[in-house]
């Protein structure tokens, strides 16, 4: 009986925390290659046991990848785990945390502590840490008050991207 006024809640209570996650920025560039894997949650035979925290988006090496808000960069991953080399970014605005794993290197100049504004150039895609060798993607995940939730709907996916089915 009252399910739009509860929809209504519920987002105003997600924007309240993450207001930047309306249409959030893509965190790639689409071209030359872009698959969305679709793959957040759930188990993985490629990327290790439990829960999988992030999407997969399939590209190709060296690709651009960017920041997809205004904030700080809160850790550098430094190719030490199944990361690879990756970059958390607190949002200046809500408390959300994005990351990006499995990269080749990053943009020049940029060190942890560095503020970032959305669109920025931060690394380049690559393979990584677990990625598996010559399986270049970016692993990006979207983390409101440090939780992961699932980036796919929240993503503004440009055209030139195919979307997989979830598993
Ligand atoms: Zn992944």
């Amino acid at each position: 009986m009252s399910s739009v006024s509860d929809t209504a809640q519920v987002i105003s209570q997600a924007e309240r925390i993450v207001p930047a996650l309306v249409a959030l920025r893509f965190p790639m560039d689409p071209l030359p290659r872009c698959i969305v894997g679709n793959n957040f949650g759930g188990d993985s035979k490629l990327y290790g046991p439990g829960a999988h925290e992030g999407v997969d988006i399939t590209a190709t090496l060296g690709q651009r990848v960017f920041a997809v808000d205004d904030g700080v960069l809160s850790r550098q991953f430094l190719d030490a785990g199944s990361a690879g080399f990756g970059w958390e970014l607190r949002a200046t605005v809500g408390d959300v945390r994005y990351r990006y794993f499995h990269l080749s290197g990053f943009a020049e100049g940029l060190t942890t502590g560095g503020t970032v504004v959305a669109g920025q150039l931060i690394g380049y895609v690559g393979d990584t840490g677990n990625a598996g060798a010559g399986n270049y993607h970016l692993h990006f995940e979207v983390r409101p008050g440090n939780v992961p939730v699932d980036p796919v709907p929240l993503l503004a996916i440009p055209s030139s991207c195919r979307v997989l089915p979830k598993p």
